[in-house]
């Protein structure tokens, strides 16, 4: 996601912070590199003048002009500018979900069909109900969730909504192709008031494009339900047209903000950065995996600071917080300071831990653009392939031969090898790994960090 973009942003910014001074020929070839990047990633054109206009401005003004070290000055107003075109100017709670009323707090959700509306509906039952969506910058703490479809039209949409809420672990409310929409609206309502439920999450009928008959019944649903959120949902590797659909739909139903999927597949990401410029709607999430646990909050200053190269540590905290089993990775790291010995069962369950953290692509991505560039023969899934690869070695091994690797004489290897389909070679360059790994940590024991630095070559 924002591959490109990325790459170029931050070669660019790299430059103009390096400049002890600025001329009107470096100022200039900055801003031409940055609008032939935000074109590129197929930023729409009126918001990349606007954008340049707005940098420009101010790259003229005392602020810059004035300061110490103006290419870094530069650089804040870059990022602040591309902060503000994302949403950023709205404050900080703008991409937040406001559920702050009498329960049920209803949230509808459109969007065309194969946008992904169900599947971010799941998404998100599952963020709300475990308690990790954030209220004015803090986790709002678990919620009751139920789900409905109001899609008719077809019954594998229903049975889709079933499906991905018995996946994610929220009530999942029933519903039927011969009943009216309007009915399932309001039969819902009635059944999360009674059951106590905090959110109702409302997944409507997608068409395959905008028509009169469905906007009027989302207009009606709407109506009856008077949700708190409207959300749309849209793809990204629709491009600009995303944008254009999210704008119409947002000129004939109140919208609260947009939620954009498939960025994991969107090297480009320019919808992204238009469609809060062109709808006047705040994006509030972003889909980055088909998983269920693939939809992030969008916060427009640490995906500005992402797409400069700066990368986005604070979501990267998070993410791995979220994740970790925090008594399980204590367990682990006190095992490794004592020099207990560390067998292959250990370090299976580090490779779980790791894993998780979620995908790893979505890690990776997070860190700043040089660590993530060293990291690169890990991207486009590689990371994740190796980590199966090797999960699959040690889950061919019996419990017992993981404590003892020594009983892994060459007909073991054999056997393991032909069980998780790799070559024996591949068996070995595990186990010589681990074996470096143990010894790095017996340095550990022995001599703390400064000897094993050395035992590194460090
Ligand atoms: P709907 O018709 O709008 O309800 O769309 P679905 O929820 O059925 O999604 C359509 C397809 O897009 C499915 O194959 C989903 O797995 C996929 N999808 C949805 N969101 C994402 C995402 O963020 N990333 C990726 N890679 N795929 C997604």
């Amino acid at each position: 996601m924002f591959d490109n973009l990325t790459n170029r942003l931050s070669r660019v910014m790299k430059t103009i912070r390096g400049e002890a001074r600025l001329t009107e020929a470096n100022t200039q070839e900055m801003l031409r590199e940055v609008r032939l990047a935000l074109l590129e990633a197929d930023v729409s054109l009126p918001v990349v003048r606007e954008f340049v206009a707005r940098v420009k401005e101010k790259a003229l003004g005392e602020e810059v002009a004035g300061s110490l070290s103006p290419g870094q000055a530069l650089v804040g107003v870059v990022h602040e500018e591309l902060t503000a075109l994302m949403g950023g100017d709205l404050g900080a709670q703008a991409s937040e979900l406001s559920l702050a009323t009498q329960p049920p707090a209803i949230i509808l959700m459109a969007g065309l069909q194969g946008a992904g509306k169900t599947t971010t509906t799941g998404k998100l039952a599952k963020l709300i109900n475990a308690g990790d969506l954030l209220q004015n910058g803090r986790k709002a703490g678990r919620k009751k969730v139920l789900v409905v479809s109001a899609d008719v039209y077809r019954p594998a949409a229903i049975e889709q909504l079933k499906t991905v809420a018995a996946q994610v672990g929220v009530d999942f409310f029933p519903s039927d192709i011969s009943q009216k929409p309007r009915d399932i609206a309001l039969a819902a309502i009635d059944h999360a008031k009674r059951h106590h439920y905090d959110v109702l999450l409302v997944d409507t009928a997608g068409r395959l494009g905008i028509d009169e008959a469905m906007m009027a019944e989302i207009s009606m649903l709407h109506e009856v339900l008077k949700p708190i959120e409207t959300l749309f949902v849209v793809d990204a590797m629709q491009g600009q047209d995303a944008v254009n659909v999210a704008k119409a739909f947002s000129e004939a139903l109140p919208l609260t903000g947009v939620v954009m999927t498939k960025l994991d597949g969107d090297a480009r990401g320019g919808a992204a950065l238009s469609v809060r410029h062109i709808t006047g709607k705040p994006l509030k999430f972003i889909g980055v995996s088909e998983k269920l646990d693939g939809l992030e909050a969008f916060h427009p200053e640490r995906m500005a600071q992402r797409v400069l190269g700066m990368g986005d540590i604070v979501s990267l905290v998070e993410q791995a917080q979220r994740n970790i089993d925090i008594a399980e990775a204590q367990k682990l790291a006190t095992k490794i300071k004592s020099g207990d010995r560390f067998d292959l069962n250990d370090f299976r369950d580090q490779l779980q831990q790791v894993k998780k953290m979620g995908d790893m692509g979505s890690l990776l991505e997070k860190l700043p653009a040089q660590f993530a560039q060293a990291a690169g023969q890990l991207q486009g899934g590689q990371a994740e392939k190796q980590l199966r690869r090797t999960e699959g070695i040690l889950n061919s091994m019996t419990p017992q031969e993981r404590a003892k690797p020594e009983l892994l004489k060459a007909s073991r290897k054999r056997r393991i090898a032909a069980g998780s389909g790799v070559p024996v070679q591949e068996v070995n360059k595990l186990l010589k790994q681990f074996e470096q790994m143990q010894g790095m940590m017996k340095q550990f024991k022995k001599g703390g960090m400064g000897k094993m630095m050395r035992a590194m070559g460090g």
